[in-house]
């Protein structure tokens, strides 16, 4: 009998000690650095200007990679000769293989270089993948794939890139904590103009016609062979017509 009630004293013991350890917070919440959120348009990634002026941004990703080291030629030239601005976000992987033509665009007032990652990645502290394209593993590779790049832009701009949007644009919260503990807005889009530089000059002109005030407008200037150069091209005079006028990242409030 008294065998029995040290044994059962010696339990309760246990279980008390493993509740305050922590026990029970483990065992049913979930501990700080695991992320719930995984996605493009999770808290923190702005997505407008924060204004009611009729302006809008034209953001071009220049994604980099075995498919994405090209260099629509036809667009900016047009771009440099209408005056247009836009913010183009370059991976450190499209600059090493296009150094000269980034050290041209960086020269231009008309643009403004920022930040799209080293190597392209889904920022996700969990390696989350998105569109099949493997995110970041960890911390530490959150970090590298963000300051690897501002380097490789630093060197070529001379100056501290400000916004941020990751390959895919997708990221869990934990992710996105970091790069703004970085120093960098994380930005995101209002219209995808050209659906990853696949749409039709036709279907571009279409849905940027939609545009509101303070929109930001995602394409690729990376894609010579699709019909991004032309819809812009079309596109761009119309919306002028209706009032609006291009500006950088860098020049409003962001929402
Ligand atoms: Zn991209």
């Amino acid at each position: 009998m008294i065998r029995q009630i040290f044994s059962f004293l010696f339990t309760l013991t246990c279980i008390w000690s493993w509740c305050f350890a922590g026990g029970i917070g483990h065992a049913f919440a979930p501990s700080p650095a695991t992320p719930q959120l995984w996605g493009e348009d999770i808290p923190g990634v702005r997505t407008h200007l924060n204004t009611q002026e009729p302006v809008i941004a034209l953001t071009l990703d220049a994604c980099g990679g075995k498919r994405g080291n090209g260099f629509d030629k036809k667009l900016i030239n047009w771009l440099r000769k209408h005056h247009i601005p836009a913010t183009l976000f370059i991976t450190g992987r499209w600059i090493n293989a296009n150094e000269e033509i980034a050290k041209e665009l960086a020269s231009s007032p008309l643009f403004e270089i920022e930040n799209h990652g080293m190597n392209h990645c889904p920022c996700s502290v969990s390696g989350r993948s998105a569109y099949g394209i493997p995110g970041t593993g960890s911390v530490e590779e959150v970090m590298r794939e963000v300051s690897d790049a501002t380097v490789i832009i630093k060197k070529v701009t001379n100056r501290q890139p400000r916004f941020f949007r990751s390959g895919t644009n997708y990221y869990d919260e934990v992710a996105l904590a970091l790069i703004e503990d970085l120093g960098y807005n994380v930005v995101g889009y209002s219209i995808a103009g050209d659906e990853g530089a696949t749409l039709s000059e036709d279907a571009i002109v279409k849905k940027l016609l939609q545009a509101k005030a303070g929109d930001i407008i995602l394409c690729h200037m990376n894609q010579p062979e699709s019909d991004t150069a032309e819809g812009l091209i079309t596109v761009i005079p119309m919306l002028q017509k209706k009032g609006f006028r291009f500006v950088t990242l860098q020049e409003y409030p962001l929402r």
